[in-house]
């Protein structure tokens, strides 16, 4: 399932449908010169979910491209490379992205960032919600 939506009660409702049905999730967003992609391949019991990383209950501040505006090929590029990750998984071409994929679009850089299970996550840990 890819995930393009612009805030967090819908990427957490979607990432809570592809940890129940186990089920691949590529994640991408965007917003002002900022963007980050991600795959978690819910097939395997050992990957972390979305939630792992940003946890539901997390102080995360929610901003909207709608409010801060965003670059708009930043957009494309996210989701062609959404496209991509997608296209890999249901061809099994390759493999998935390992890990979060920070752009930075002012200064052109791209960082890879491990991210790993969290055993007491509400999403996916030992005893979900
Ligand atoms: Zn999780």
């Amino acid at each position: 399932m890819l995930d393009c939506s612009d805030n967090f009660a819908t990427r957490h409702a979607v990432n809570r449908a592809c940890v129940m049905h186990r089920k691949p999730l590529v994640s991408g967003a965007a917003i002002r010169f900022d963007a980050q992609l991600a795959v978690f391949d819910l097939r395997s019991a050992s990957s972390p979910c979305y939630s792992c990383v940003f946890p539901e209950e997390g102080e995360i501040e929610e901003v909207r491209c709608s409010v801060m505006g965003v670059l708009a090929p930043l957009t494309g590029v996210i989701g062609a490379a959404q496209a991509l990750e997608a296209i890999k998984i249901v061809s099994g071409a390759g493999q998935p992205l390992a890990g979060l994929l920070i752009a930075d679009a002012l200064k052109g850089e791209w960082r890879r960032v491990r991210v790993a299970k969290d055993p007491a996550c509400r999403a996916c840990g030992a005893s979900p919600a």
